[in-house]
């Protein structure tokens, strides 16, 4: 799902932790290999430190979350908003060869 035309920072596609329904078991913490989580020994939950580490459209550390307390944007909203995002790309090079083009 990846697009090299829009950077990642860009992509809205990072798990949000809802910090009541967490039971603080860090399974996330420990299933992660992307480093997108730390710890907050304060709160005892997780905190999202590094979103754009996150995977665009994995959502597995939601899956094996068992409270339930990871959420990622609803799928089909998501990819109208990367398919706007890859629009408004090409809109942007195109514009850029426009202007390349015209005499100085
Ligand atoms: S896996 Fe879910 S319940 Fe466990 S620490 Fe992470 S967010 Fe909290």
């Amino acid at each position: 799902m990846p697009n090299p035309r829009v950077p990642r920072e860009k992509i809205p596609w990072f798990p949000t932790i809802n910090q009541d329904a967490c039971i603080h078991d860090m399974e996330c913490i420990n299933f992660c290999k992307n480093n997108v989580f730390d710890w907050n020994d304060a709160l005892r939950v997780p905190d999202v430190n590094r979103p754009n580490n996150c995977v665009v459209g994995c959502d597995a550390c939601a899956k094996i979350c068992p409270s339930e307390a990871i959420s990622f944007p609803p799928m089909e909203e998501f990819k109208a908003t990367l398919r706007r995002l890859i629009s408004e790309s090409y809109r942007g090079a195109d514009s850029a060869r426009v202007a390349e083009a015209k005499p100085a």
